[in-house]
C-alpha cells in the first residue's frame, strides 16, 4: 500500500520536473452511461456522465454533457458500476490442478510469474479490477503488484500477503506429504511454531512488502495432509500474529473452516475469516462483536469437489473437499440471515482465474440479493481492504475504476459474468466486449 502510494507519488512528481518544456496534457475521458450504479447498495441513477482526468474521477453530472477535447465512451446503452474487488485470489501458477500435479516438479518461479502475468489479465478483463493476493511467492506477486502500479503490465490493483504463515504440518507448509528428498529441502511456505516464532513469521512478509498478512487458523482443503480441517494454530499465536500485524499497521486475513478455528481467530482480533466453512451461534455473535467481515469463496469448495470427482486430488484432498463442500452454502445461507458483514471473495486460483464472477450466482442462490452481493464486491469489499477512499464508489477524487455490462445486474447478476466495458485508472482495457491494447500491453 505505502509503496504503491510512493509510486503514485513519484509520477505526479515526475511530470513537471521532466526535460520535456511542457508535460502531455492530461487525457480527459467523459463516459456516457444509461444506467449508472454510483454507489452500490443505493438506487441507481439515470443518465449521467463521469468525467475522468488522468488516471481520477473528476466529476458526475446529469446527462450526457460533452467537455471540449475529451474523449467519449459510449455507454448510453448500458449500465456502468465500480470496478469489482476480490478479496480472496492466487495469481501465482496453473489453475488446473491436474496439470499443476503433473507439473510441480518441472515449474520454475519464472514459469509460475508468467502464468500469473496472464492470470492478472484475465482478472481484469473480466471485470475485476482490484484484487487482494492471499499467499503465494511474496516477491513474485509483490513484483507484479508493482508493475502494475507502474502501468507496465496490465492487471488488477493487488493487495499482497506474500507467503502465508502456518504451523508445521498445517495449510501452509509446502513439505506436507511430499517424498523424503523433498522434505529434506526449506520449507515452501512460512512455518511459525510458538507465539514467538509467529511473531517472527510476520515480521518476515511485512520485511519482504506484505500489505496484509494472512495466516492458517485451521486445516486446509488442497494440503496434502489428512490433518482434517479443524483448528491446527494456537490461540496464543494467533493473537501474536495478530497483535504484531497490528504494530505495523496490517491487517489480518485468517484462512479458516472448523468452527473451533474460526471462533478462536474472530477472538483473536483478525480483520477477516476467509472461508468460515463450519459455524455456530458463537461464531454470529463474535463476527457482530468485532466487526470482522466473512469472506465466504464459495467456488472453491465447489471447484474442489468437481477435481477431486475427476481424480485430480490426492486422497486426503478429496476427503477435505467432500467435507468442506458438503456445509460452505449453508454456512452462507445463515450468515446472511444474521447480518454479518460479507465482502465478496472467490479463492480463485482454485477455481480458474477469469471466472471470478461466478461467485455471484451462488451468492444469490443463497439468499443474497444481487444488489447487496454488488455492494460486497465493491463499496464492503474496499472497506475490508482499507481502501476506501480509493475504490468502491464512482465519486469525484477515486481511481477511475469502472465496468459496464448490458442490461440490470441488480435484476440479474450472471450479467456480471460477461462485462463489456473495463476502465481501470483511466485506462480503457476492454470495450464492446473486445480488449483494448495500449502501449503498455
Ligand atoms: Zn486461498
Amino acid at each position: 500500500m505505502l509503496k504503491y502510494l510512493l509510486a503514485s507519488v513519484a509520477l505526479l512528481v515526475a511530470t513537471p520536473l521532466a526535460a520535456q518544456p511542457a508535460a502531455a496534457p492530461e487525457l480527459v475521458t467523459v463516459i456516457h452511461a444509461g444506467t449508472l450504479i454510483d454507489k452500490p447498495g443505493t438506487a441507481p441513477r439515470r443518465n449521467s456522465s463521469v468525467i475522468v482526468r488522468g488516471r481520477t474521477i473528476a466529476e458526475v453530472r446529469d446527462g450526457f454533457v460533452d467537455v471540449p477535447g475529451a474523449r467519449v465512451v459510449d455507454l448510453r446503452s448500458a449500465t456502468v458500476l465500480p470496478g469489482l474487488i476480490d478479496s480472496h485470489v492466487h495469481l501465482r501458477g496453473l489453475d488446473d490442478r491436474l496439470r499443476a500435479r503433473l507439473e510441480e516438479n518441472q515449474r520454475d518461479n519464472e514459469d509460475n510469474a508468467y502464468t500469473a502475468l496472464s492470470n492478472a489479465r484475465k482478472t481484469l478483463l473480466a471485470g475485476f479490477t482490484t484484487v487482494r493476493d492471499l499467499g503465494g511467492d511474496p516477491r513474485l506477486i509483490l513484483s507484479l503488484r508493482d508493475g502494475i502500479n507502474a502501468g507496465e503490465i496490465p492487471g488488477p490493483t493487488i493487495i499482497g500477503a506474500g507467503r502465508g504463515i502456518s504451523v508445521s504440518g498445517g495449510h501452509g507448509d509446502a513439505r506436507n506429504g511430499v517424498n523424503r528428498e523433498l522434505a529434506t529441502l526449506p520449507s515452501g511456505g512460512n512455518t511459525c511454531n510458538g507465539a514467538d516464532d509467529c511473531r517472527r513469521a510476520v515480521r518476515e512478509q511485512v520485511g519482504a512488502g506484505a500489505d496484509v498478512i494472512k495466516f492458517a487458523a485451521t486445516g486446509g482443503v488442497l494440503s496434502n495432509v489428512p490433518g482434517g480441517l479443524n483448528q491446527q494454530m494456537m490461540d496464543d499465536e494467533m493473537r501474536a500474529i495478530v497483535q504484531t500485524a497490528k504494530m505495523f499497521d496490517r491487517k489480518v486475513a485468517a484462512h479458516a473452516h472448523g468452527v473451533n478455528g474460526v471462533n478462536a481467530a474472530l477472538r483473536a482480533g483478525v480483520d477477516s475469516i476467509e472461508h468460515g466453512t463450519f459455524t455456530n451461534e458463537e461464531s454470529f455473535r463474535l463476527y457482530k462483536q468485532t466487526g470482522a467481515y466473512y469472506v465466504p469463496t464459495l467456488l472453491a469448495p465447489a471447484a474442489a469437489l468437481a477435481d477431486g470427482v475427476r481424480g485430480a486430488l490426492t486422497p486426503a484432498q478429496f476427503e477435505k473437499a467432500k467435507a468442506a463442500a458438503g456445509n460452505a452454502e449453508k454456512s452462507f445461507a445463515e450468515a446472511i440471515k444474521r447480518g454479518v458483514k460479507i465482502a465478496f471473495g472467490t479463492d480463485t486460483g482454485v477455481s480458474p482465474h477469469g471466472r471470478n464472477a461466478e461467485e455471484f450466482a451462488l451468492m444469490v442462490k443463497n439468499g443474497m440479493s444481487p444488489a447487496l452481493a454488488i455492494r460486497s464486491a465493491t463499496v464492503d469489499a474496499a472497506e475490508l481492504l482499507g481502501l476506501s477512499a480509493r475504490i468502491g464508489t464512482i465519486e469525484p477524487g477515486k481511481d477511475a475504476d469502472f465496468i459496464a455490462v448490458d442490461g440490470d445486474p441488480t435484476q440479474n447478476v450472471r450479467l456480471l459474468e460477461r462485462v463489456g466495458f473495463v476502465m481501470k485508472s483511466g485506462r480503457v482495457h476492454k470495450l464492446g466486449g473486445a480488449r483494448q491494447l495500449t502501449s503498455a500491453d
